[in-house]
């Protein structure tokens, strides 16, 4: 029997394995033949990485000091850091560099397809058999195998649609559009050195729309879900994690540092149940106290902000384009994984 099982080798399971390892006996299980693959995901995350690994040209493509918001009527916002605002990373690079020096046994092209609970372990159903654990770590993404088992779903599921194309674009910005005409979401234009990369997410998000808006025609594709909204993340015997936890960030579908920064909340809490030999609902709970300490406000406040978002006209957006511009603000402060502490006092 293993001491902990971590379904799905994403950022969140990787990291959280990696934390535990060198105490307990970890096996990781992950559904594809290679971690990275397939990619869905534009890898734009911020500064905040530097807190759990080094930046390496390794995984970076590109870095981005700003951003220039778009509305429908074509008044345009520019949002500036000092520096480096945001690395944009190649994601199957950066799994790939997570995972190296991993220590625990890693199962690929084993998929985990349910699980039941007994009372001194959690049997994890696989295609390739069943494993035995005192706890299960669900990584498992946004379709989320033990989620479902365990009936956690997020409050809402937008789809993210990325077209890639083979042209340099070395620019400093990511440039973003709202047009609640034709979309509850947003599109984005991210330059990734050498190439370009047109993409958009909202609910019911169709490439159709990504083509007719940015005028596409031969691109790559990559679409996921993208999940808003945490449901209860913590049962006897078992965590949820990262896009498994919808811990992201809904004013723009990223998940990468919320999901490195509950797994590290999440190896913390694993340890201490094994030190306490206690993997009861009661003893796990505090996990998702101190995740939703760090970064629950930020999640409210932005789910606050989409259920007003998908009510709003392009007028009314208009109006806030246009404040924003009268009042000159300067968000060079803004934290893009942390706004809540910035946003309260504006
Ligand atoms: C179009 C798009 C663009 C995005 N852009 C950004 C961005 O710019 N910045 C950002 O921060 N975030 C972005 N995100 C979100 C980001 O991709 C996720 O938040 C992040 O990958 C979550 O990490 P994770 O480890 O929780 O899950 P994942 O990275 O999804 O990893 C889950 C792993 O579990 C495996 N798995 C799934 N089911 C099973 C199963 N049943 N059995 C075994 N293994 C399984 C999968 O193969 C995968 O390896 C984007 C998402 C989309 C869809």
């Amino acid at each position: 029997m293993y001491d902990l099982v971590v379904a799905g080798a994403g950022p969140a399971g990787i990291y959280a394995a990696k934390l535990c390892e060198s105490k307990l006996k970890v096996l990781v299980i992950e559904e594809h033949e290679e971690i990275g693959m397939p990619m869905h995901c534009s890898g734009l995350v911020s500064k905040n990485l530097d807190r759990f690994v080094k930046a390496d040209i390794k995984f970076i493509d590109h870095r981005v000091s700003g951003a220039v918001l778009h509305s429908a009527g074509g008044r345009k916002l520019k949002l500036k850091k000092h520096g480096t605002a945001a690395y944009v990373i190649n994601r199957a690079d950066f799994d790939r560099h997570m995972a190296k020096g991993l220590a625990s046994e890693l199962k690929l092209k084993t998929r985990v397809e349910s699980v039941s609970f007994e009372k001194d372990r959690v049997l994890v159903e696989t295609d390739k058999g069943m494993f035995e654990a005192k706890l299960l770590l669900a990584a498992d993404g946004s379709n989320s195998a033990v989620g479902r088992a365990l009936g956690a779903k997020p409050k809402e599921i937008l789809n993210g649609l990325i077209g890639i194309v083979k042209k340099p674009d070395k620019s400093k910005n990511v440039e973003m559009w709202f047009n609640r005409n034709k979309t509850d979401g947003f599109f984005w234009k991210i330059p990734r050195g050498t190439s370009t990369e047109y993409g958009m997410m909202g609910s019911g998000a169709k490439f159709i729309q990504l083509e007719n808006f940015f005028g596409l025609d031969d691109y790559e594709k990559m679409s996921h879900p993208i999940p808003l909204g945490p449901p209860k993340t913590f049962f006897s015997r078992c965590l949820l994690v990262g896009d498994a936890a919808a811990q992201v960030k809904p004013w723009s579908g990223g998940g990468v540092i919320y999901g490195l920064t509950c797994a590290e909340i999440a190896a913390k809490t694993i340890l201490n149940a094994f030190r306490k030999n206690d993997f009861s609902e009661e003893f796990l709970r505090s996990y998702e106290d101190e995740w939703r300490k760090k970064i629950g406000k930020n999640i409210a406040m932005g789910m606050l902000f989409r259920e007003f978002y998908k009510k709003m006209s392009n007028e009314q957006i208009e109006r806030i384009f246009q404040m924003l511009k009268k009042r000159k603000t300067d968000f060079s402060f803004l934290d893009m994984d942390f706004p809540a502490e910035y946003l309260t006092k504006f």
